[in-house]
């Protein structure tokens, strides 16, 4: 059933007469977004003592609610304070809580921001903000300082300095563009943008993260899936939290990119009182892979300011990923990782699997908590490698990138490097050297 009971009742409050294909229209649903308390009381039922009202007016004039109809009519009303959906997309007065470890940017995403727009942090790749805004407002969002301040969709000539940077620098070789939700954006802005992104003769994937198939499914249209079609190869990543939003609807336009071509992962994030549950997570990366979505990363929840209210420590996302490995299909567990404040990138963290290690065993365990060794090869002929291609037996072929280069612990692997270890600048030690 794509339009329930609840769905109608709330289309009919917000307006006489609602049709089917007013709720489907996701510029209605746009248009009639919640973004007051009133407005959430009056079309959920759901009312508030006068105290915790002003306070949550307090919380919402810091940070904006806006809630699409179609997201609001998930919440379940008797249940609403342990609701998944409700705590997403209402308000909460420990939003106001700003601990000293948390800070407005935590991934320095504005000090590796070479141009306005984009963030350029690993070697290969870049973080394209293409849009303000956001169809729903997450209460747990990464970028919480900037919600609701700046609503507006970018001009053509705003986005093109984004387009430049990306055109004059050639290792840029996948470009993801994010947010905002970059598919608040018409139509024709996003047939424009692909297209001058796609002419750009380095860059060899695009991608576009996106949360309208959780919070306005409608969004995914005919024509936006014909749109999107011509600039493949073009990844699609969505951000799923809770099996409770993977709706007939959600099903639906999963399955129109699906069946577009386009290969869609899954981004979920950490967030205490809403999945941190090795069973939800179970039933979620299930549900995910039945509708071909591919779970690609849980995050742990980012050190943003007011967000300490939805953070788990390490270990609850460790017990999670415990339960996933060997437990269920590979392609349906995600990649745990840590974004590192300060902007050091996604930090990937496991359960550890090997135990010991000897020069020619190493003893690892399974999921089931077997312990087993694997005995390493005798005979094992070391590739010196100097990253000369030409001469290797491999066979590779690199004509025109340069792979001398290497960064971090790449290095020290490396047999031309000489670097011996990586220092800290501040190293006391080193220091009274000089
Ligand atoms: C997450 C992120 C990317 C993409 O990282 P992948 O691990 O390749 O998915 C790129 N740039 C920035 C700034 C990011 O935060």
């Amino acid at each position: 059933m794509i339009f329930t009971k609840k769905q109608q009742l709330i289309a009919n409050q917000i307006e006489n007469e609602s049709q089917i294909s007013k709720w489907k229209d996701w510029k209605w649903q746009l248009s009639h977004s919640i973004r007051t308390l009133d407005k959430f009381e009056q079309l959920t039922g759901i009312t508030f003592e006068e105290e915790e009202k002003e306070q949550l007016r307090e919380t919402l004039d810091k940070f904006p609610l806006s809630i699409t109809p179609y997201y609001l009519s998930l919440i379940d009303k008797t249940h609403f304070r342990n609701d998944p959906v409700f705590k997403q997309s209402f308000g909460s007065v420990e939003e106001l809580i700003t601990l000293k470890s948390e800070h407005a940017d935590p991934l320095s995403e504005e000090k590796d921001s070479p141009v306005e727009g984009i963030t350029h942090r690993y070697p290969d790749r870049v973080l394209f903000h293409v849009s303000n805004i956001c169809s729903m407002y997450c209460r747990h969002c990464t970028r919480k300082r900037k919600v609701g301040d700046i609503d507006y969709v970018p001009s053509k000539a705003q986005l093109m300095k984004g387009i430049e940077y990306i055109r004059n620098t050639p290792q840029v070789r996948d470009v993801l563009l994010s947010g905002g939700d970059p598919f608040m954006l018409s139509d024709s802005k996003i047939d424009w943008l692909l297209s001058e992104i796609s002419q750009i003769k380095h860059v060899e994937v695009i991608r576009i993260g996106t949360r309208m198939p959780v919070v306005l499914p409608y969004r995914i249209t005919d024509d936006l899936v014909k749109i999107l079609k011509k600039y493949q190869p073009l990844w699609i990543n969505t951000h799923f939290n809770h099996p409770n939003e993977i709706t007939s609807s959600a099903k639906e336009a999963l399955a129109k990119l699906a069946d577009g071509g386009f290969p869609l992962g899954n981004q979920s994030v950490l967030l205490a009182d809403v999945n941190d549950c090795p069973r939800i997570m179970k039933s979620l990366v299930h549900k995910l892979v039945q509708n071909r979505v591919r779970p690609y990363y849980l995050y742990q929840c980012d050190l943003s300011e007011g967000l300490s209210h939805f953070r788990t420590p390490i270990g609850k996302g460790i017990e999670i990923m415990e339960s996933l490995v060997g437990h269920t299909s590979g392609f349906a567990r995600p990649t745990y990782v840590i974004d590192a404040p300060g902007g050091g990138g996604k930090i990937p963290v496991m359960p550890n699997y090997i135990i010991s290690w000897s020069t020619n065993k190493v003893v690892l365990r399974n999921y089931e908590g077997v312990i087993t060794t694997y005995q390493e090869p005798d005979a094992y002929e070391q590739k010196f490698c100097d990253r000369d291609c030409e001469n290797c037996n491999l066979d590779l072929k690199l004509n025109e990138i340069d792979e001398s280069y290497a960064i971090g612990i790449e290095k020290l692997l490396s047999d031309t490097n000489d670097t011996i270890s990586l220092i800290p600048e501040d190293n006391e030690r080193i220091l009274r050297r000089e």
